[in-house]
């Protein structure tokens, strides 16, 4: 099974950052997929990321990449897209948080990919949100990753990016490797109930 990891946005979309600016999320995003995928290749997993890049790759052309290496593998891929959440659009300290995930619509298999992340992340300590009463600026992007991609796709939010709580724990080392451990728990523990 080929794992393919995408991160969120590029340095040059606009607002996606803490209040503060401390937190990028295209960096952040980069940084914890680095650290997601080194880890599972160390468990002999294979491992692609979709956005190497800086910049914002446009949504049609990540779907494309993504689809195409399904097509190569097989189609024993699996996609996770990671990002960090936002109530609002960047200038004010808010104070909605928790961790949630968002898969395509309807019972596919990202539907087992997202429980067993959910799972992790409710072990991990982290409060779980299953709807979306705080509103959620990214959801278009979302869907369209999710809708589009052929392979059981599952979009992660990993805490907020506006909450100050929050955005101090993620750029704590104990804060990434809560992050990184949940993501690596999550798809191995997929991969597991396939066998
Ligand atoms: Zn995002």
């Amino acid at each position: 099974m080929k794992i393919i990891l995408d991160n969120g946005h590029g340095r040059e979309t606009a607002g996606k950052c803490s209040p503060d600016g401390r937190l990028l999320e295209y960096a952040y995003t980069r940084e914890l997929v680095r650290l997601i995928a080194a880890e599972l290749e160390s468990r002999g997993l294979d491992v692609s990321r979709l956005v190497p890049e800086q910049e914002d790759i446009p949504l049609k052309e990540r779907v494309s990449r993504a689809n195409k290496l399904y097509q190569e593998s097989g189609k024993q891929a699996i996609l996770i897209s990671v990002h960090v959440n936002a109530a609002g659009q960047g200038g004010e300290w808010l104070s909605a948080k928790g961790w949630e995930a968002w898969t395509s619509i309807g019972k596919t298999k990202a539907d087992d990919l997202a429980s067993c992340l959910y799972e992790a992340a409710g072990a991990a300590g982290f409060k779980l949100r299953k709807d979306e009463t705080d509103g959620d600026p990214d959801k278009e992007g979302h869907l369209y990753i999710l809708k589009h991609t052929l392979c059981p796709a599952v979009l992660t939010e990993n805490l907020f990016q506006d909450n100050r709580e929050e955005v101090d724990f993620l750029l704590s080392d104990t804060g990434k490797k809560a992050i990184v451990d949940l993501h690596v728990a999550g798809i191995v523990h997929y991969l597991d109930s396939l066998t």
